[in-house]
């Protein structure tokens, strides 16, 4: 971290933070131009709120040289972290396709969905029983309901489940029915529901907050690392923009930023970042070219009955023609699908 002040700054002005900096633990290098005074702040300046000085009124600038989040750095940590969810590997040289409902909505949806999927190559099954939804009207969830469904279904399909979570209540049901812990977009910043969550070692799928920067993203995810949870995978699903074709935008540039920033894997979910299920092949093509640890599908056998979310979800046969296609771009860039 650098600190300039201002040209008119007293000794005793300058005395004030060398003493205050140096009471923090750190190191100072000092350098004083004609005009310029610099103070160069060297150690763990991670949980150290930079903006803070500028309460002082003789400090002109504050920079940040390091990055504010130590855990999920790339550069304490430079290999890639591979996430085991019940057996299935996330991140390194696989990629890896989770598919199916929006929503649980019965049991034999998801007995009929299960075959499906897993024929056309996912590893991974997606359906929300609590479903955050934008207005109260709409379609809930089945709740605990849906929940029983989801593990009854994964213990006879063989098939780890991924599911949203959505009050720090649920935590132990999810412990001990869902294999893969989701946090969604509007929930990236319950920092509650993130410190608890740190607590437990089950893998957490943390999505991108809706209008969040990929440092606010991955502050909530050094919030899971820093309760000692260490199974973190982070989901791009699209960002706020002024763009009002699709439901969000795709941040493809997200995937190298976050490969460069941090050692957890990214996944995408391109039927969430379209909202349109004709939009949604491209963009898995795409994320996967840029370097994705995996996608997150919805998935539907009749969209247009499906109670939340049937105009971004595949049918079956798109799905798994969608596959085939990311197999060989995987393997253009030699991945494994
Ligand atoms: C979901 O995956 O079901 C979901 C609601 O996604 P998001 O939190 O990204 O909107
Ligand atoms: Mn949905």
């Amino acid at each position: 971290m650098i600190i300039k002040f201002k040209n008119d700054v007293k000794e005793n002005e300058i005395d004030i933070i060398r003493k205050y900096l140096l009471n923090k633990g750190f190191e100072l290098h000092e350098s004083t131009g004609k005009t310029t005074k610099l103070i160069g702040v060297i150690g763990d300046t991670a949980s150290f709120d930079p903006n803070s000085l500028y309460a002082y009124e003789f400090i002109d600038t504050v920079l940040r040289i390091q990055e504010p989040f130590k855990k999920v750095n790339r550069k304490f940590k430079p290999d890639d972290t591979i996430v085991d969810v019940s057996g299935v590997k996330i991140g390194g040289k696989k990629v890896v396709i989770m598919g199916g409902p929006c929503a649980v909505e019965s049991e034999s949806q998801i007995d009929e969905i299960i075959p499906i999927i897993k024929a056309s190559g996912a590893k991974i099954l997606r359906g929300g029983a609590y479903k955050p939804r934008t207005s109260p009207y709409s379609f809930q969830g089945l709740g605990d309901e849906g929940l029983d469904i989801l593990q009854k279904a994964s213990k006879k399909y063989n098939i780890p489940i991924v599911t949203e979570i959505m009050s720090v209540e649920d935590i132990p049901k999810f412990i001990e029915k869902v294999d893969l812990i989701q946090v969604g977009t509007r929930n990236m910043q319950n920092f509650a529901l993130l410190k608890e969550l740190g607590k437990i070692d089950k893998p957490i799928l943390l999505k991108r907050g809706l209008s969040s920067t990929i440092e606010e993203w991955l502050m909530s995810a050094e919030y899971i690392l820093d309760g000692g949870n260490k199974n973190v995978i982070l989901c791009e699903r699209g960002i706020r923009t002024y763009e009002t074709s699709t439901r969000n935008t795709l941040d493809i540039s997200s995937i190298p930023v976050i490969k460069k920033l941090t050692h957890l894997p990214i996944i995408v979910d391109p039927s969430h970042a379209s909202g349109r299920w004709e939009y949604v092949e491209s963009l898995s093509l795409a994320a996967i070219a840029a370097g994705a640890d995996g996608l997150i599908i919805e998935v539907h056998q009749s969209p247009e009955t499906a109670l939340s979310d049937g105009q971004q979800s595949l049918k079956p046969d798109k799905f798994n023609n969608l596959i085939k296609k990311c197999k060989k771009i995987a393997q253009a860039i030699e991945k494994d699908l």
